[in-house]
């Protein structure tokens, strides 16, 4: 089976800062019997790491500079749907609250570490695509009872 994971999960240092988001015990639990897809949307998009971090500011995609990243997002989102299709990718673990792996809860846009309901900009197209999404920390449990 087939599993895309939010490359930061998998220790790729691929964060807006440089650094990862590695989850040992995520990993211990997918990467046995399961074929690991590790994307980074934003990179796909063409932004840079390190980067400037990015919120969504009323459907745009804004950096702390104000500057409009939505097109970046926007292809790396349409990139990662390509992996999807090209693997026949039906489960996705990603980092939450990111304005692109983020599901359900997303950072508000002030840059203060807020959430609000919401979809990062990739998951959202992904579970428009049918693909289902797991948050790789909050869902772990939950990630658990799906697999085992
Ligand atoms: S875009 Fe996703 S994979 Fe890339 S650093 Fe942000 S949360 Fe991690």
């Amino acid at each position: 089976m087939n599993v895309l994971v939010s490359a930061c999960l998998l220790g790729l240092k691929c964060r807006y800062d440089g650094n990862d988001n590695k989850s040992d015990e995520l990993i211990k639990v997918i990467s046995i019997g399961y074929n690991l897809i590790p994307v980074c949307p934003e990179q796909l998009g063409g932004l840079s790491t390190p980067r400037k971090p990015a919120e969504i500011i009323e459907g745009r995609v804004i950096n702390i500079d104000n500057e409009d990243v939505t097109k970046n997002f926007f292809n790396g989102a349409n990139e990662v749907l390509k992996l999807v299709k090209l693997y026949k990718t039906e489960l996705a673990v990603l980092k939450e609250r990111s304005p692109s792996c983020g599901f359900g809860k997303i950072y508000d846009g002030t840059f203060s570490k807020m959430v609000i309901n919401g979809n990062g900009v990739c998951a959202d197209l992904l579970y428009n695509n049918g693909v289902k999404i797991i948050g790789g920390e909050r869902d772990k449990r939950i990630f658990w009872i799906i697999v085992y």
